[in-house]
């Protein structure tokens, strides 16, 4: 059990505009409001000043929040307060000061790499909540999509685009295309960004790296998950104060909407545990995503953004008691394993990691491109298979519901045709029976009554039948010849199923006190009951020709989603096989590689040899050099005796 953090940030004021701070004072990590509602403290994890930058603001309040996300638990930061109070500024930043989510993005990836026994995937999605209506930015179009709960994955928002990625710069391609698809249309960009929520969410999972054996994943092997939401929300300053009409109204009603749920959730979880009482979440669906983050399995920091000129002071102390609110709030993060396949990694490990053995050591980035890429195709669609899978339970469910429906509206026709003839054979025999008497309290309704079955069964305890005489003749007549004609309520029960059909005497119980059924000799002439049953069982049949028709359609449309996922599922297993292509391709490119090694490796043998002789050569030729340069200087001095020689003969010869 751990306490929210919340730390108060305020921005520098805007030009020309003084501060409030007359209007309350900061001392240290407490903010006390001056003037009215003086006296009034706020206690806060942080409070910043305008000195501190994103980058502060990251390492104090959240770095702890994603490395534990890396650890294996949920984690959420967002940020709230009045428009222009700064939200997206510390959430985003700018190209010189990147805010809190590209600080994160990096972070995780550097986190993940540094974590060298754990084998990571992770995936992004970016949603936006505009108008109570979810979209999906990183998908053009993928609008209004609906929340579903699953016993595997939690609450979760179906058909949302979830991308792997392995680099923070694949991310941060991804949110600038999110970011243009969100304002595709708009003509005000800082209007509609100041009105919706958005969500940058990533998920990450990991499992234990084997360094024996890489491929292997064993049952046993447990698969942390978990999910990183990163909030910019909405501006939470009062319609009124902007004066908004139109279209901006309708946004500042939604908008206030789910911002009040906000408060409402976090006001109830700040009270302590017995007055708590039930909690909103499910009123917003912002609060329906945030379910976790707030009271539950992760680790919150909120960053409530205050702007800090005069005019504003009335949304700033509404921002403080926000604040202040969240700060009592109390999560239980705890490592998220799991053993089953629900974890992506655990179902694409296998594959994978075999293909990427064998790049080990190529560093050949195209061929992990290729990876990524089936990576992402088969996780898309796994997750179109999951939607469909979905909508076609959704449909057979419509669909018994359905039969059931018309099962039963079949069984009030046979119950209305078994109570004109039972009213036909009554009145033949109404000189007989004269003092009958039912027990239901006004004839038209009871008799409608009686063809619900419960109700009718209800009423069984407190009748026995007789049957026809004429029955026993009849063989069709599903009653035991060995019974006598007096059957006991259970008996009745079982085999006519609540049905009165075959009836031609009601006998009360001697303790039943109900009113007498009128004279039935009345019911001579076609009576006014006969024509209700005869309307209403033609409306019953209209309604069940229509209801037939129905589930017709929803059989044809349950075809065409059965159709649709035997589709899939043969796209899938193509790209299996395009995955063991790829497999043989990299086969083929070891094996090259391999061969090309080889000859790289002969031709060094050769280049040495050739060294080799090419140093012996050179030292014979120096040596050869050296003998021819003795021999020349020898032959040069005996040319010099010689010629010395030569001159001193004939001066011997003349003397
Ligand atoms: P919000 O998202 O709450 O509507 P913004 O983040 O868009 O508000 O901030 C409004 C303006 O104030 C922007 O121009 C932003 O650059 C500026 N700003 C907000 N906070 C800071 C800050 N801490 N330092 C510098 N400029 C800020
Ligand atoms: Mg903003």
């Amino acid at each position: 059990m751990e306490k929210i953090s919340v730390a108060v940030r305020f921005r520098p004021s805007a030009a020309g505009d003084p501060p409030a701070d007359r209007h309350w004072r900061v001392q240290d990590k407490s903010i006390s409001l001056v003037g009215p509602g003086s006296g009034v403290s706020f206690a806060f994890d942080h409070v910043f000043d305008p000195s501190y930058t994103n980058a502060m603001v990251y390492d104090l309040l959240i770095k702890s929040i994603i490395q534990a996300a890396v650890d294996g638990f949920n984690g959420t930061a967002f940020a709230y307060g009045q428009t222009s109070s700064g939200k997206t500024f510390t959430m985003s930043g700018s190209e010189e000061e990147p805010g809190i989510i590209p600080l994160a993005v990096e972070d995780v990836f550097r986190t993940t790499k540094m974590t060298t026994d754990r084998e990571f995937l992770i995936r992004v999605s970016y949603m936006e909540i505009y108008n109570e209506e979810i979209n999906d930015l990183l998908t053009l179009g993928s609008q209004k999509l609906p929340i579903h709960e699953s016993l595997e994955r939690g609450v979760f928002v179906a058909g949302l685009r979830e991308e792997i990625v392995n680099s923070a710069e694949q991310v941060f391609e991804l949110l600038k295309h999110g970011e243009a698809n969100r304002h595709f249309g708009e003509t005000n960009m800082n209007a509609r960004s100041s009105r919706s929520h958005t969500i940058f969410r990533m998920v990450i999972e990991s499992s234990k790296r084997n360094p024996m054996n890489l491929g292997d994943v064993s049952n046993t092997d447990a698969i942390r998950v978990s999910v990183l939401n990163l909030v910019d929300l909405a501006g939470s300053e009062r319609i009124a104060k902007t004066g908004a009409g139109g279209v901006r109204l309708k946004e500042g009603k939604h908008i206030n909407k789910s911002l009040m749920i906000l408060g409402n959730v976090i006001n109830k979880l700040s009270e302590s545990g017995r007055q708590r009482g039930h909690i909103p979440y499910r009123d917003s669906k912002l609060t329906r995503i945030l379910q976790p983050a707030l009271g539950g399995n992760s680790k919150t920091s909120i960053i409530c953004t205050v702007a800090p000129e005069e005019v504003h002071i009335e949304e700033t102390r509404g921002t403080l008691q926000f604040a202040s609110r969240a700060k009592r709030i109390t999560n239980c993060a705890q490592v998220n394993e799991i053993l089953t396949d629900a974890a992506l990694l655990k179902r694409q490990k296998l594959e994978i990691e075999e293909l990427r053995r064998k790049l080990q050591g190529s560093h050949s980035e195209i061929l992990e491109q290729v990876i990524l890429k089936q990576r992402n195709d088969m996780h898309k669609s796994e997750l179109e298979r999951e939607r469909l899978a979905m909508e076609l339970e959704e449909e057979r469910k419509a669909r018994e519901t359905l039969e059931l429906c018309i099962k039963e509206q079949q069984r009030k026709i046979e119950n209305l045709s078994s109570l004109s003839i039972s009213s036909y054979n009554t009145s033949i025999s109404t000189q007989q029976k004269v003092n009958s008497t039912i027990m239901f309290d006004e004839l038209s309704v009871s008799r409608s009554d009686v063809f619900r079955t419960p109700n009718f069964k209800a009423m069984a305890d407190d009748f026995v039948v007789k049957r026809p005489s004429s029955f026993k003749t009849v063989d069709s007549n599903p009653i035991p010849e060995n019974f006598d004609n007096t059957a006991d309520k259970d008996l009745w029960m079982q085999l006519n199923k609540g049905c009165i059909t075959d009836l031609d005497t009601l006998q009360m119980t001697p303790n039943m006190k109900h009113q007498s059924l009128p004279s039935l000799e009345m019911s001579r002439e076609p009576s006014v009951d006969d024509e209700i049953s005869s309307k209403r069982h033609h409306s019953l049949e209209t309604d069940c020709g229509f209801d037939r028709e129905q589930l017709e359609a929803l059989r044809e449309k349950c075809t065409i989603r059965e159709r649709e996922c035997s589709l899939l599922r043969e796209e899938k297993a193509s790209l299996v096989e395009a995955l063991s292509l790829s497999k043989q391709d990299n086969e083929q490119f070891r094996a090259q590689k391999e061969e090309l090694l080889k000859e790289l490796n002969t031709e060094k043998q050769k280049m040495k040899e050739l060294k080799e002789e090419i140093r012996q050569f050179s030292l014979a030729f120096h040596q050869r050099e050296g003998l021819l340069t003795s021999i020349y200087t020898k032959s040069k001095a005996m040319m010099e005796n010689l010629n010395a020689s030569k001159v001193s003969i004939p001066e011997v010869c003349d003397s």
